[in-house]
Order: structure tokens, then sequence, then C-alpha cells
């Protein structure tokens, strides 16, 4: 019998099974998949990502093997802003979401899964839970209206059945253990974004650049194995047409966002890898807890790529996760407080602001007047370009950022700043034009 049986193990599963074993638990970890592998998503730590794994003591084995920068820049329709996440709303961040701003850090990474995932599921081995790859659970174990426990089948065919006092479903998008229990998605927000991407020897470029044009996008960052990650990404109704043609395609987004960056992908990168992509990116909540068992990751929430948070949010769920469970487990706390106390931190107004806002940029509607002309206003303005920054990456509060009062006081300045880009210049013709789909 264990304490917990964890489903799953990248980014929300051996961490919540590393932290409880951590603390003394006993604790089995399930992966269906041998790893080191893939999956399919881009890799992107912000720095409240990195934090986490520097709260765990897992940083130094990433940045020994990965480029990490500070600075990001972000051009949007010309408007190029470069800033750093302040270590001061860092703290803030994770004071106000753990009650302990300890071991932050402003830097960020792209990580490989292959390399991040089998790190993590090192470290919660070495924690000393019993890690089992290779095993997919497809049954729960239900006694009394309670999950009790799983059965499953190894890759030999070898039927497994494991009993503990929680079940934590950190099993994905298409959680197994979620359809099992007959959850239901709600607030789905089917508007989202098409995305692919590929990896590029031969260029380097400094740090994250990520560009927007119309109703495209794209970003470059390094990552491991002196290749750079490269991406476009677009709204989800166009993604059919896109597909047509994935080579040509990407090449054609990536001149229209960013000649430049067009240009020295043509030049001077070598395509290490094929193209990868996905057409849908449906974002959703699911119930959080029940009897016996919990939700972690993308089991219990997913949302559309274009921020690139989801590992982070893994990570978050698996710390709140843990010490809810870990809090029980020692006899601190009744098991329905210590879950709901889980549970009104994962569903908090900051988090619901957050997913709105990312819902709403997965549209990709072509950026409005006012909105370009408040990043205009940016420019010059380091500490509120920051803070955009923090803002865009969930570090500080949506609701802050774009509160009317501060929107005055940086908008101020727009009307001396708009005249200096072209975009201002007949921009309701221009809007028009981006909304036609290029790939058809
Ligand atoms: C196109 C795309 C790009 C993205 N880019 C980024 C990015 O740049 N940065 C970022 O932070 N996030 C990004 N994300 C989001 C990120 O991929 C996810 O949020 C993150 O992987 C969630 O981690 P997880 O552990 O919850 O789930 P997963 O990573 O999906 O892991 C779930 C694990 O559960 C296992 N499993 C499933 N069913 C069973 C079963 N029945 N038995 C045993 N094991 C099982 C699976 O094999 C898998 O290993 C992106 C997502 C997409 C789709």
């Amino acid at each position: 019998m264990f304490d917990a049986i964890v489903v799953g193990a990248r980014c929300a599963g051996s961490p919540t099974a590393m932290l409880l074993a951590r603390g003394g638990h006993r604790v089995l970890l399930l992966e269906r998949a041998q790893l080191p592998s893939d999956v399919l998503s881009t890799h992107f730590l912000w720095p409240h990502g990195m934090s986490y794994l520097n709260r765990w003591g897992l940083l130094e084995s990433v940045v020994r093997t990965t480029p990490s920068y500070a600075a990001v820049r972000i051009v949007n329709e010309g408007i190029s802003l470069t800033g750093e996440v302040p270590e001061k709303l860092l703290r803030a961040h994770f004071e106000e979401l753990h009650g302990d701003g300890s071991g932050v850090v402003t830097t960020y990474a792209s990580v490989r899964r292959r390399v991040l995932d089998k790190l993590l599921i090192d470290a919660a081995a070495s924690a000393g839970a019993d890690v089992r790859e290779g095993c997919a659970v497809d049954e729960l174990i239900v006694e009394d209206g309670r999950v009790v426990g799983v059965r499953g089948r190894t890759r030999a065919g070898t039927r497994f059945e494991e009993r503990a006092r929680i079940v934590v479903g950190a099993d994905g998008r298409n959680s197994f253990v979620a359809r099992a229990l007959g959850l239901t998605k709600y607030d789905e927000r089917p508007r989202c974004t098409f995305a692919y991407w590929t990896y590029y020897s031969g260029f380097a470029p400094r740090g994250l650049q990520l560009h927007r044009r119309g109703r495209l996008a794209a970003a470059v960052v390094p990552t491991n194995f002196d290749q750079s990650m490269t991406l476009v990404w677009g709204p989800s109704e166009w993604g059919a047409a896109f597909r047509t043609d994935v080579a040509g395609h990407f090449q054609q987004a990536l001149s229209f966002v960013s000649p430049d960056l067009a240009e020295r992908v043509r030049s001077e990168g070598r395509q290490e890898e094929r193209f990868y992509g996905t057409l849908d990116q449906t974002a959703y909540l699911r119930p959080l807890y029940g009897p016996g068992w919990v939700l972690v990751g993308d089991a219990e929430s997913f949302k559309d790529q274009c921020t690139a948070t989801g590992m982070t949010h893994a990570f978050r769920d698996a710390e709140l996760a843990a010490t809810a469970i870990g809090s029980w487990l020692g006899g601190h706390e009744p098991l329905d407080s210590a879950l709901r106390s889980y549970e009104e931190r994962r569903r908090s107004q900051n988090a619901a602001a957050y997913y709105d806002y990312v819902c709403t940029l997965a549209e990709m509607r072509p950026l409005r007047h006012d909105e370009l002309q408040l990043l205009s206003a940016l420019r010059g303005n380091q500490e509120e370009t920051d803070r955009y920054i923090a803002t865009h990456a969930d570090i500080a509060p949506v609701s802050e950022f774009f509160q009317a009062s501060n929107l005055f006081l940086i908008n101020d300045a727009a009307r001396e700043t708009s005249d200096q880009h072209a975009i201002f210049d007949g921009f309701a013709e221009t809007s028009r034009s981006y909304l036609r789909n290029p790939f058809s």
C-alpha cells in the first residue's frame, strides 16, 4: 500500500512524486512511455519555471546543458520591446502562491523535453519514489465511492494492481484518470492557435525573439544540442490550409512576420529535424479533486501555447498539490481542507484572469490601434516594459498591468511615439488585409 500513486511522469507528475517522496511518503510513479523521449510540445521555460527547478535543486543540471538568458525581445508590428522579468515581481509571485519567495532566478531557457523530463523522473527516483516506466494505467479501483488504487499493464503485457491512499492524475491533456472518473471539461475555449516548429543548427540568436504581425507570429530560441527551436503559429481556422504545404507555408509565415529572421533561417540555418505541429489547442478546465483523487498539470487544465506557460504551470501544480497532500499525509490537516486550499490557489481570480488573457490572445486577432499605441508607449519605459513581460508570462497579475489607471499613465506618452511606426499609416486598410487567409 502506497501513500500516493502518481499516473504520468513528466512536468506535473515527476515533481509531485519527487516532492512527496522527499517528504518521507511512499510514492509510486507510473509512466506509460519510456524516457528519455519528447512529447508534442515546444519547451520554453519562463523565470518562474526555472525558479521551481532552482527551489527543487535541479537548476544546475539544466543550465549545464541548456543555454539560458535573461532578456526577452518581443516585436509587435515592428514595435520592438526588450525586457527582463524583475526579481521583485518574481518573489512576490511565489510569496502569494506558495507563501515562500525563496529560490527565485530571473533567467529562462528552452529545454528539450527529452532532456528535462528525464531529469525530472530521475529526481523522483533519487528522492525515493518507486518509478516504473512502460506501465500504462487502464483502470481505477474504486471502493465505496472512493479511488483506492489502479490497475494497468506493462509493455510486456503483464497486468498489475497497486493501492494507495490517494491517486494523482498527471497524465496530460487526454487524461485517462479524468476520463475514468467521468469528469467533464468546462470553460472550453475552442478558438486557439495552430503551431508548427522545427530545429535548426548553424545560427544562434541571442535569447528569445518573439515576432507578431497581423494574425501570425513566430519565435526563435536557442535550445540543447547547439540548435535553435523555430516556431510559427496563427489562428486555428487557418491551420488546415497551412498543413497543405508545411515547409513552404512555414517559410512564407516567417517571411511575413519577420523578413530578417526568415533570411537568417534560409541563409544560415540547417534543418535538423522534421516539422512538428498541432492544429487544435482548445483550452479547458476540469474539476481538481474528489474522493481519493487529485489532478495536476494538463490533466486538470490546458491553455494555448501562445504564452508558453504550460510546463511552468505544471510545476506550480506539482508544488501546490504536493504541499496539500503532504500536509494531510503528515496529519496536519484533513484531506478535504488541504485539497480545497490547492483548489483555491489554482482557481484564484489571478488564475482566472490569466486564463482569459491567454485564450483571448490565442484567437490571434490583429492587434487594435490602442493596443499598438500602448506597446509603442512602453518603449523607453523600462520599468513598465518589464512589468508587461512579467504580466504576459503570468508572473505579475494581469489585472494590475491592464488596470485603467496604469494604462492611462502609460498611454499619456503614446501620442508622441505612435507616429514613429509604419503600422499607424493606413491602419484600417492594413488591419483588414490581415484578415485574409494567406495560405489558401
Ligand atoms: C504545441 C505546444 C507547444 C507548447 N509549448 C510550450 C512551451 O514552450 N512552454 C511551456 O511551458 N509549455 C508549452 N506547452 C504546454 C506543455 O506541453 C504542457 O502544459 C505540459 O507538457 C504539461 O505537462 P503534464 O506533465 O501535465 O503532461 P504531459 O507532458 O502530457 O505528460 C503526461 C504523461 O502522462 C503519461 N500518461 C498518459 N496516460 C497514461 C496512463 N494511462 N498511464 C501512465 N502514464 C500515462 C504520458 O505518457 C505522458 O508522459 C505546449 C503545448 C503544446 C501543445
